[in-house]
């Protein structure tokens, strides 16, 4: 199997050297990551500035640009090959409910899959590290138990079979107290806290975007559930924005506008 590993924190980020040792041992393994922390970026692509790839010591590639960039070069010039499975991660706190449209853990993963590669997004639900292995170990027993999946859709057996994005949170828990995986749809989170203002030394108002909301549907069948809950929790996401339900309703909002307009 070959992985391509990216992540949003930097590639320097605790989170995704423990992902790479974790994953190296099961597959050949390329990273590209950004130079600088990109939480936040979503799947924003640079198309203003040229980028350039550079090598750490560790054999890490590194990019002065975002998540979906690292993930749109390599799969579109530097690996050179395609890679079977795109693996973001694992984030500095936890990627639920609304963060997902803004996370760029979830949009290095979303590049993959637009491409047409499966890809999971790992993040730990706590920021600050604690218990890193454990939540490596349990992205590696993930990839392992999808292994089949994965191989299938590299060979294009069938073509019926289309990739998959996966959106993965584990609790900052040693490894006895986390109870096992469980499938839960996206919660909700609040609006965000007030941005806050302050004033620069040129008397200048500045502008720091609040927090992240505390959780507003976190109820049982919820990412917010199952992770509190103490389960690894798995989430299909999809990319299609369309509201499909009212689908109906806009058509004939939009039929009675063509009536008045003629
Ligand atoms: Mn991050």
């Amino acid at each position: 199997m070959k992985i391509l590993i990216c992540n949003d924190d930097g590639y320097q980020a605790p989170g995704i050297v423990a992902l790479y040792e974790a994953l190296k041992n099961i597959a050949d393994v390329a990273v590209v990551a950004p130079e600088q922390n990109n939480s936040a970026k979503s799947n924003a692509l640079t198309l203003h500035s040229p980028m350039y790839v550079q090598t750490a010591a560790n054999g890490f590639r590194y990019v002065n640009g975002t998540p979906a960039d690292c993930v749109h070069i390599g799969l579109t010039g530097l690996l050179g090959y395609r890679p079977d499975l795109v693996v973001s991660g694992i984030n500095n706190g936890a990627n639920m409910g609304d963060d997902t449209i803004y996370s760029g853990t979830v949009g290095a993963a979303m590049e993959g899959y637009l491409f047409g590669v499966p890809a999971i997004a790992f993040s730990q639900t706590e920021k600050g590290w604690a218990h890193i292995d454990v939540a490596a170990q349990r992205a590696r027993d993930l990839v392992l138990q999808l292994a089949p999946s994965i191989e299938v859709l590299a060979h294009g057996a069938l073509p019926t079979v289309a990739p998959w994005l996966l959106n993965v949170n584990i609790p900052n828990l040693p490894n006895d107290q986390i109870k096992g995986v469980k499938v839960a749809r996206l919660g909700r989170r609040h609006a965000a806290e007030r941005v806050i203002t302050q004033t620069s030394p040129r008397g200048e108002t500045m502008y720091w975007i609040g927090s992240a909301g505390p959780a507003k549907d976190d109820g049982d069948g919820t990412d917010f559930h199952a992770t509190k809950q103490g389960f690894v929790c798995m989430t299909p996401l999809q990319v299609d924005l369309t509201d499909h339900e009212r689908l109906p309703y806009w058509a004939q909002t939009a039929a009675r506008l063509t009536q008045i307009q003629s």
